[in-house]
């Protein structure tokens, strides 16, 4: 953000996850502030999460003043939180405007770890056909503020449970490459040393498959995971699954991605999530096979958690146990990378965009 855009024009108030320390600086220096400030800020606001950095000692008493009238308290905040058996804490946060998003603390099976899911957009209008998030429609892009304080909740909900946020992902409510300049202003913040201190290849952003995006993010050089949900080997049973399939074919999305796995010079992970009956049979394996057999790219089967009605009126269900396991062996029996991501917090509203549609009036 730069300084003439402060305070913003639009519907949602600034919070300090706002500002990089440059811009912060260009800020404190407006209001006739050392620009060194912003630095201890920003650290003191990263490792802290409070928004006026009481916590950042020797700020002069007026800067703390004009930061704690000037910035919103924060950019979301904490209005329900779920915890499963297996400590799958899913939080809904509230944002400045009312709206509502999503984020989820995945305990890694390593007791001091954890992973974070987080949201790119509120609501989503992708309409994928098995997915709760979109039932309610899309509302509006997330700010990177709003994607940082997500960040940062879910590191408090690590820290609180004695685990450190290891990994994030880009996996929770929205399209993540359909918001990409705050979703990377945000990467880039959680990737600073002296910001979110996580490494480049702690971070995972998950597209459903929007070339221009793919190839945007390659183009960024970042050295960031990408996954891609693929949920089906042909162009038809997509399409039937994730309606903006029709707009980019598997052929171009797996194009898009060796692009980005060339320059990387690592492996793009597959999202298959496993519908019974729908895209779980042995010829659906051998296809699938077939598209990727000679790409290094990981697979990831995905457990579905059932949503209920679906928008063309179909109750989709996970495949099962056997099913599931005899799609994994003709993949690596095609010498094929394929892991099952285990089934988190089946007992909370565990998929995405549950937890949002079932608290009253989701905005
Ligand atoms: S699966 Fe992801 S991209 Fe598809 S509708 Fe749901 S949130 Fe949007």
């Amino acid at each position: 953000m730069a300084v003439t855009d402060f305070p913003p024009a639009g519907p949602v108030a600034t919070a300090l996850a706002d500002f990089d320390p440059a811009a912060l600086a260009q800020l404190f220096a407006a209001w006739g502030y050392k620009p060194s400030h912003a630095a201890r800020v920003l650290r003191a606001f990263y490792a802290s999460g409070d928004r006026v950095t009481s916590t950042a000692p020797g700020l002069p008493r007026g800067l703390v003043e004009r930061m704690r009238t000037g910035f919103v308290p924060s950019a979301a905040t904490l209005a329900v939180r779920q915890i499963a058996a297996d400590g799958t804490t899913k939080l809904l946060l509230r944002l400045g405007d009312g709206g509502t998003v999503e984020s989820v603390l995945l305990p890694d099976f390593r007791t001091d770890r954890a992973a974070g899911c987080l949201s790119s957009q509120v609501g989503c209008a992708l309409g994928c056909d098995f997915c709760a998030t979109t039932k309610t429609g899309f509302k509006r892009n997330l700010t990177a503020s709003e994607i940082v304080e997500q960040f940062l909740a879910l590191r408090r909900e690590a820290h609180a449970v004695g685990r450190k946020l290891q990994t994030i992902v880009f996996m929770g409510m929205g399209e993540p490459l359909l918001n990409l300049g705050p979703v990377l202003a945000a990467v880039r913040r959680l990737a600073d040393n002296s910001l979110g201190a996580l490494g480049w290849r702690q971070i995972t952003v998950s597209t459903v498959g929007i070339v221009p995006g793919m190839d945007a993010l390659t183009d960024t050089g970042l050295n960031i995971h990408l996954a891609v949900s693929l949920h089906a080997p042909d162009d038809a049973t997509r399409a039937r699954l994730l309606p903006m399939a029709k707009h980019f074919p598997i052929a171009d999305i797996l194009a898009a991605a060796d692009r980005f796995q060339a320059r990387r010079g690592r492996p793009v992970t597959i999202q298959y999530c496993l519908l019974a009956g729908v895209n779980d049979s042995p010829e659906h394996a051998h296809q699938l096979a077939g598209l990727l057999g000679p790409r290094r790219m990981h697979i990831n089967l995905l457990h579905y958690n059932p949503t209920g009605l679906s928008l063309s009126g179909i109750v989709y269900q996970p495949s099962s146990d056997q099913t599931a396991g005899a799609f994994a062996a003709v993949l690596r029996a095609h010498r094929l990378v394929a892991h099952f991501r285990r089934a988190r917090g089946p007992e909370i509203d565990a998929a995405c965009g549950q937890l949002r549609r079932r608290t009253a009036a989701p905005s």
